[in-house]
């Protein structure tokens, strides 16, 4: 199993980061991919990454990325005139590197506050471009903001951009808007909850554009809900999956491995 997005590298993991890792690869998970979310998390990502370097039973994959809920804290940080520039040099020193496999995570998000619409937005904007310039794929965040999304994935689409909308959670519609545009559907606890809806608009999607992620700590699936949520419960959601295609387990895992795989060229 692979789980495509998991801040592993927050403070929530601290105590227990190595029994964590432990008890994912237990449970037959083979790579964990990290977005990042500002650069003070990004020391702390490396460090994991490097300590488990030379461990061949489980991959860990940075991703370099400003979120969008961290657009608003971090640009008074860098300062109002000077943060795009700031934004532009810190992604750079990161996206080439080889063991940097995506970037992200980006995106929107109007939940919390609409203040940053535009900033947020030209954050988004230099992140399509850098996934363009470095040929790797690219992770976005998404709430309260779908319209916006897909019209920017639509304009910055050239034919060579290729990413997943993660914790994906729309309608049937939107989320065929996205593939149709080259994007996967990240698949999350969400799906896991009883009327919560995303299960329906799921099992009519083609299983082939879908891949498996925890988001942890976030969004533990039943019937952990509530508590953190780490890699190790990767398995809840990929058995939610087969009841919802009727297919094995091991069928979905074969799948949703595959993508993954590809799109991330793991
Ligand atoms: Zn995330």
């Amino acid at each position: 199993m692979i789980d495509t997005h998991a801040h592993i590298f927050l403070p929530d993991f601290s105590e227990d980061v190595a029994s964590m890792i432990e008890r994912a690869k237990e449970q037959g998970i083979r790579h964990i991919l990290m977005p990042a979310i500002n650069p003070e998390s990004v020391a702390q990502m490396e460090m994991i990454a490097e300590r488990n370097a030379g461990n061949n039973d489980i991959y860990l994959h940075p991703m370099i990325g400003l979120h969008p809920c961290d657009v608003h804290e971090q640009i008074p940080m860098w300062g109002e005139h000077r943060w795009a520039q700031k934004l532009e040099n810190w992604l750079n020193e990161y996206a080439s590197l080889d063991h940097y496999i995506g970037i992200g995570e980006t995106g929107l998000d109007y939940y919390w506050s609409t203040e940053y619409k535009k900033e947020q937005m030209l954050s988004l904007d230099m992140h399509f471009e850098l996934a363009k310039s470095v040929n790797k794929p690219i992770v976005l965040h998404n709430r309260e903001s779908t319209h916006d999304l897909l019209k920017a994935i639509a304009r910055h689409q050239n034919g060579s951009i290729k990413g997943v909308w993660h914790c994906f959670n729309g309608t049937y519609e939107e989320g065929m808007q996205a593939i149709d545009l080259g994007f996967h559907l990240g698949i999350g606890g969400v799906v896991t909850f009883k009327n919560a809806g995303v299960a329906e608009v799921v099992r009519q999607l083609p299983i082939d554009k879908l891949i498996l992620e925890t988001d942890s700590p976030y969004l533990s699936p039943t019937p952990l809900r509530g508590k953190r949520n780490e890699p190790a419960h990767l398995a809840f959601i990929q058995k939610k999956l087969g009841e919802l295609f009727e297919l094995s387990q091991e069928e979905v895992e074969e799948q949703t491995d595959l993508t993954a795989t590809s799109l991330f060229s793991l």
